[in-house]
């Protein structure tokens, strides 16, 4: 049974890198039956913080992505660590290492000095005479002393680490807390893992991971290690960048699939196949696809992404999704139109909630770049005729074609240009000249809203704040 893991250290939130993993994680698991497991990898009491341990169990529900059974944390796992400790020290495979601080920093200046990559001598190794007193020690296993660690990635193909490079390295410190390499590799075969994919930052602790499981006689899982998300230029991805925690999406109006499209765009690819559903990325995702390099973070395909699955998802889905907004639509018996109007310009929910309340709202002041465009000395007179003409029709008009059909006879009349005419309106009608059809706000706002709201920006003639 093929068993993924997402294995997140909660030092901070989680970000877009690591949600992907998780992604593709999950789609791996889902795809054959599987199971995904969420471990969170909390033993670094000084670095860890627990909003961020919620911050990422929020994520994971707001993306819809479900974990199988409890989520394990490391901290509550200490006793199991520290048994297999004890098997390693009792098989002779490790052993306590007495060296100080100081005689650590020696050892690594003289190699320095030398040109020797620092690492540990292996002096304690099969150390028989007086140990020192007055030192805690570590403990370190006994790494093979030569050959190489063949490491037969499902992304990178074949890695060979020489164990020339790889010392006798800690697997307990001075105060019995467990290493990270020695945890993770634990947890991975206790869990049942049986497909390791996690960010390419961790192919390094790889040969180290396999060197315990050899030592404890584990059977090694597949390791697919996935390159980073960079930023346009080929950096790292910073804050700036959309490094952000993954709820600041939610906050900034992203929809939870459009991300997870995204995500699995970021680095694997499907021919030129950029919208997927969840269906589709489960039937087509497989890890030995992802891209051999890094990929580019491209904030304007997100966007375009979003403004896709918000102009396609039903009004109804879109009402659920606006109500972490403070959307003013609610109560309002002309939401469809209102919907039907406005998800065909936007591109975040945000801009819909904006774009919506900027309808619902009558205007409180009037843009002033456009004031000063559109608003000529005619502008009131024409205005107020066509305010009469309306009138007229004595709440007849009901619909976006019957405002057309009087105001195109208004305009012929009167010899006006579109803009000049329309505008003017846009601006009595909702403060802004960017906003939808004029006649469909016509018909969203009803008669007698438009012939108040015209009334109101001829009586103040555009230049006061309401
Ligand atoms: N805890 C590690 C991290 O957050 C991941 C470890 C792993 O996937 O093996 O980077």
């Amino acid at each position: 049974m093929t068993i993924t893991r997402f294995a997140p250290s909660p030092t901070g939130y989680l970000h877009i890198g690591g949600l992907r993993t998780a992604l593709y994680c999950y789609l791996w698991a889902r795809k054959s039956n599987g199971e995904f497991k969420l471990r969170i990898e909390d033993t670094d009491t000084q670095r860890n913080n627990k909003e961020a341990m919620k911050a990422i169990i929020n994520a994971f529900d707001w993306l819809g992505l479900e974990y199988d059974g409890e989520v394990y944390y490391q901290s509550k796992r200490l006793d199991i660590y520290k048994k297999y400790i004890q098997q390693l020290l009792d098989e002779g495979q490790a052993y306590y290492c007495y060296m100080t601080k100081d005689e650590l920093d020696t050892l690594r200046q003289e190699q320095i000095n030398n040109k020797q990559t620092p690492r540990y001598d292996g002096r304690y190794r099969d150390f028989k005479r007086d140990i020192p007193k007055n030192v805690e020690p570590v403990i370190r296993i006994k790494a093979p002393l030569e050959g190489d660690i063949i490491v037969d990635d499902g992304i990178k193909s074949v890695v060979k680490f020489s164990c020339s490079q790889i010392d006798d390295f800690i697997i307990a410190r001075s105060n019995g807390m467990p290493t990270y390499n020695f945890v993770v590799t634990i947890d991975d075969y206790l869990m049942n893992i049986s497909h390791v994919i996690r960010g390419d930052d961790h192919l390094i602790n790889t040969p180290k991971q396999m060197i315990i499981y050899q030592a404890l006689g584990f059977n090694i899982p597949k390791f697919f290690h996935v390159p980073m998300i960079n930023n346009p230029q080929g950096k790292k991805l910073s804050k700036r960048d959309g490094a952000l925690d993954v709820m600041e999406y939610k906050k900034q109006g992203y929809l939870p699939h459009a991300l997870l499209n995204f995500l699995v765009r970021l680095g694997w690819s499907n021919k030129d196949q950029e919208i997927f559903s969840m269906q589709e990325m489960l039937d087509l995702f497989n890890p030995s696809n992802i891209n051999k390099s890094a990929s580019i973070y491209n904030e304007s395909k997100l966007l375009w992404l979003n403004a896709h699955y918000i102009k396609n998802m039903s009004n109804d889905d879109l009402v659920k999704e606006l109500k972490y907004f403070d959307c003013l639509l609610f109560d309002n018996n002309k939401k469809e139109l209102i919907l039907n109007l406005c998800k065909q310009r936007v591109q975040t929910l945000v801009e819909l909630k904006n774009s919506i309340n900027l309808l619902i709202n009558k205007p409180s002041s009037y843009e002033q770049k456009g004031v000063k465009k559109f608003i000529k000395d005619n502008t009131i007179i024409f205005l107020n005729k066509y305010l009469q003409l309306l009138e007229k029709e004595n709440n007849n008009i009901l619909s976006s074609n019957d405002f057309e059909s009087i105001s195109q006879t208004f305009i012929k009349e009167e010899e006006l240009k579109f803009p000049q005419f329309f505008q003017p309106l846009r601006l009595a009608l909702t403060g802004h000249t960017q906003a939808p059809s004029v006649y469909d706000i016509m018909e969203v706002l009803g008669y007698d809203e438009v012939c108040s709201r015209i009334n109101k920006a001829v009586q103040c003639t555009f230049n006061t704040s309401l």
